[in-house]
């Protein structure tokens, strides 16, 4: 980068850019902060953010730390030669940017990471039933509703299974897998990463069913299966 300056800026430039360079730096610190909370998982929708060092890089800051009196960066005089002028244009500009990134961040520690799978009419709990164990929980609700990832994760499985007509199975971060039974078709595929609140599937009443509803069922990493309504619930979804 700094090989395209042709006239080294004065110390006192230098001074304001490093000082912009700085906030930039702060900034992209703190929008990563922001990222890091709202979980580990890697995101298709938020760009990579380049810590202090690479943001300081990026407005074409050469070796020198040397510090003159800190000034705002507004206040560049006309005097600046052409050069500079464009540097701290696009230092506005990665300013600009980290914005839009923070705003990004920011909605995403914001949105819902557990949902309730369906609209659906909890008609079936976790445990005995019929002689046997029903491992999950069913929302009785029309052909057709959708279906919802519960969590993110990555789908593992989706296709035909006994019982279940069609399965859809989704890993989840903490190892957990959800698994959404009986439904009429489904609208992901193995590998797929998906978000919770993300429809997956609609509704239906394939393999042992007695009436159109969601299965559901929560599996912990070890293959237990657990009820789902204090998973749900434990996880701040209303049922
Ligand atoms: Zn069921």
């Amino acid at each position: 980068m700094a090989s395209h300056r042709v006239n080294p800026p004065s110390s006192q430039l230098r001074g304001r850019v490093v000082v912009a360079a700085v906030a930039v730096g702060a900034f992209a610190a703190a929008a990563a902060g922001q990222t890091l909370k709202a979980g580990s998982t890697p995101s298709d929708d938020i760009a990579p953010l380049a810590d202090s060092k690479t943001a300081s890089a990026a407005i074409g800051i050469g070796g020198g730390t040397s510090a003159a009196a800190p000034e705002v960066l507004a206040v560049a005089k006309p005097a600046v030669a052409a050069p500079e002028v464009q540097q701290i244009a696009s230092t506005n500009q990665i300013v600009q940017n980290r914005a839009a990134i923070a705003a990004a961040a920011k909605a995403e520690a914001e949105r819902p990471k557990f949902v309730r799978p369906s609209s659906g009419t909890i008609t079936s709990g976790f445990g005995a039933r019929w002689g046997t164990t029903h491992y999950g929980l069913d929302f009785a609700a029309p052909i057709g509703t959708p279906i919802y990832a519960a969590a993110d994760g990555v789908v593992i499985e989706a296709g035909p299974a006994s019982g279940f007509g069609l399965w859809v199975r989704i890993e989840h971060e903490d190892g957990t897998i959800t698994v959404y039974g009986h439904m009429q078709d489904f609208s992901v595929r193995e590998g797929e990463h998906v978000k919770a609140g993300e429809q997956i599937a609609r509704t239906g009443n394939r393999g042992q069913s007695t009436g159109p509803h969601l299965h559901f069922e929560v599996w912990e990493p070890g293959g237990k299966k657990i009820n789902p309504r204090p998973w749900l619930i434990d996880h701040g979804v209303n049922l």
